[in-house]
């Protein structure tokens, strides 16, 4: 898995001028230009085993369905309040920081993006892994952010040493996607500790279903910030809740950027939903504990099943199957209406990321691997 040492530099006006010959318009030219990120699929129609996109088999907190019920539409007719303050005090609550510490956004997706715009403004290249959430590379192209990839190691995890030479930032998740390999808190020190002139960002979007959280770091290192999101562990993928917390120097970079953008990100409805779901710890364990104890189960099956895998701590494993390609699999899984993830990418092109379900959509999957692979 040798792979080569890459830095992406943000494209010149010269490089776009170019472009104008394929153009009938000028005004092309100055078009902000960018490949964007592809979402999973979200097939609307019934019937669907949707392993996909790491979404949660179980709904929300009980306490949701209490807020929207009793949800007075007339608040509609207002802007929802900007700092989301309901919310920002339920998450610092519960993680034991400060208020000013926590930064909410629409989704972590809206976070991260917002993170890039702020921290990331250096000529040097922001490092990530080569193989990790592939937004990363989208959000530093649509910001002209210069980046540059860092090879995993054989085995996916990553090498600390590749992130202590100069740069413009430092990102990854940990667990890593879509690979699920987690790193120790004490590797995540090391890096930060010898990068106090970037900002470190660790994406723990998964970090709940087995992972240790650096989150304490976060009062030992100002420029650390830690993203999570209500997405994947507390079922809310669809009301779009992430958030970042940090010092509070950081947090406040943040909000001064969010609030130069828009002030009203976040829906009134969304603000109280969140704050009741980060509230009830009870429901929490108990749904993440049924997550883990399938994927553990589900290790088991794959193995059987003659797959590899990695030892993912994730809501997902990133698995590959023994007799068939990945996208053989991929597809006849599709034609029988369940749904898994699949990169026609270097490395990866040889997996398959399936989110963990219920174990009764699980065991639809496993029914229907046995019957592929034994084609
Ligand atoms: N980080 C990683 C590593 C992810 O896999 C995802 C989910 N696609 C996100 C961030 C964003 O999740 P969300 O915007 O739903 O919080």
């Amino acid at each position: 898995m040798l792979r080569g040492r890459c830095i992406h530099r943000p494209p010149s006006n010269t490089a776009f001028r170019k472009d104008v010959i394929y153009m009938n318009n000028k005004w092309e030219s100055y078009v902000r230009r960018v490949v964007p990120y592809t979402p999973g699929e979200q097939p609307q129609e019934s019937g669907v085993i949707k392993l996909n996109t790491n979404e949660n088999p179980y709904p929300p907190a009980p306490g949701v369905r209490r807020i929207l019920d009793d949800f007075d539409c007339g608040r509609m007719r207002l802007y929802p309040t900007p700092d989301a303050a309901v919310l920002v005090n339920a998450i610092a609550e519960t993680y034991g920081v400060k208020p000013s510490q926590v930064f909410v956004g629409v989704g972590s997706d809206d976070v991260i993006a917002m993170a890039f715009m702020t921290f990331f403004g250096s000529d040097k290249p922001v490092l990530f892994p080569d193989i990790t959430y592939s937004f990363y590379d989208v959000w530093a192209d649509v910001y002209r952010i210069p980046y540059e990839t860092k090879s995993l190691r054989e085995d996916f995890t990553i090498n600390p040493d590749d992130y202590k030479c100069e740069n413009g930032g430092i990102i990854f998740p940990n667990p890593n996607a879509p690979t699920g390999v987690l790193e120790s808190v004490d590797m995540i020190e090391d890096i930060v500790r010898a990068n106090p002139d970037s900002v470190v960002i660790i994406d723990e979007a998964y970090i709940d279903f087995g992972g240790e959280s650096c989150l304490p770091l976060v009062e030992k290192y100002e420029n650390l910030l830690v993203v999570q999101t209500f997405s994947k562990s507390r079922s809310m993928a669809g009301m779009r809740i992430g958030f970042a917390i940090g010092s509070e120097k950081l947090i406040k970079y943040m909000n001064d950027v969010k609030f130069s953008v828009n002030s009203y990100t976040m829906n009134t409805v969304t603000q109280l939903c969140g704050a009741e779901a980060v509230r009830d710890k009870a429901y929490f364990e108990e749904t993440v504990g049924r997550i883990v104890s399938e994927r553990e189960r589900s290790k088991k099956r794959l193995a059987e099943l003659g797959f590899t895998f990695t030892d993912s701590k994730s809501n997902f494993i990133f698995a590959k199957p023994e007799r068939k390609t990945a996208q053989y699999v991929f597809e006849e899984l599709k034609k029988r209406r369940i749904y898994v993830r699949f990169w026609n990418k270097p490395v990866i092109s040889d997996y398959l990321r399936i989110t963990v379900g219920t174990p009764e959509e699980m065991d639809a999957l496993f029914a229907a691997l046995e019957e592929i692979i034994n084609e």
